[in-house]
């Protein structure tokens, strides 16, 4: 369970010119739960410069760190942003117990967004904020099947997504749409250009199309007015929707046994417990 390359990473390194500014060293930005902590590494490569700030402004791993800390974790989990010497990953190291975002690989998501919007209608600031989001929830998925010893059955990567989506939709609103219609435009371009080969066949991982037809349904399971468009618009089969209520009952079923049961707040409902990632996300 070490280190976890995934298909989503695989992405060609980009060619990202930004401003140029002298690496300047900072301490680490601590999270407001004593059980997160939240680490951004200043980068050497000044290409990554407008990432680091953008990321520290936005307190993109606090926020998702304080809707894990909504968990009573038993030991310390770590959220760090780093170079990784060229390598666009992200991974949970149960070792360490710490969660790394490598800013190559957030730069590869910068790389495919559109510059103002798809045509797919999907938005630059959602093409970014939606994969990350979705990519730290699903390593922070890693890290709570590890830290609080969550038996799975299946296989762990696509628990690991389906735990990552449950919670981002628990978001609701504008937020969720956001990280579905991102994630769902990441998975899809990346998918463009992976191969279908024996090596996919055998990978931990699903296919990103897998992923992206994996999240279609959650969302419109989830909510099927709020996310009827995803039928309507053609993006999800209407074989595969007349089940995605089901799908996402059987997700929440697992998320309230198994999850639920560690949280610092008792939700006892759906409703609260969407206002408790709500308020946990917006630093509340
Ligand atoms: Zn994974």
């Amino acid at each position: 369970m070490s280190r976890r390359p995934s298909r989503w990473f695989a992405l060609p390194l980009l060619g990202l010119v930004l401003p140029i500014e002298a690496a300047e060293a900072r301490g680490p930005v601590r999270a407001g739960s004593d059980c997160i902590r939240v680490v951004y590494e200043a980068p050497k490569k000044a290409a990554f410069r407008e990432i680091y700030e953008s990321m520290r402004r936005q307190r993109v791993l606090e926020r998702v760190g304080a809707i894990v800390g909504l968990a009573r974790l038993p030991t310390r989990l770590t959220y760090r942003l780093k170079e990784c010497a060229g390598e666009p990953n992200a991974w949970y190291a149960p070792e360490s117990r710490s969660v790394t975002l490598c800013y190559e690989l957030v730069a590869g998501v910068h790389k495919v967004a559109p510059k103002t919007r798809s045509p797919a209608g999907v938005s630059h600031h959602d093409a970014i904020v939606g994969p990350v989001a979705q990519i730290l929830m699903h390593e922070s998925g890693h890290a709570l099947f590890d830290l609080l010893r969550v038996p799975i059955f299946g296989r762990e990567e696509d628990a690991a997504d389906q735990l990552a989506s449950y919670a981002l939709l628990q978001l609701g609103g504008r937020e969720a749409r956001t990280v579905v219609n991102g994630s769902a435009y990441f998975f899809a371009t990346t998918g463009k250009s992976e191969p279908i080969d024996h090596g996919g066949f055998a990978d931990v991982h699903g296919f990103s199309w897998q992923r992206f037809y994996n999240l279609a349904c959650l969302a419109y399971g989830s909510d099927e007015k709020r996310f009827g468009y995803v039928v309507a618009k053609g993006y999800l089969p209407k074989e595969r929707a007349e089940g995605c209520g089901e799908e996402y009952d059987q997700v929440a079923f697992a998320f309230d046994r198994l999850i639920v049961p560690h949280l610092r707040v008792r939700p006892g409902g759906g409703e609260r417990l969407r206002r408790a990632f709500r308020g946990a996300a917006r630093g509340r």
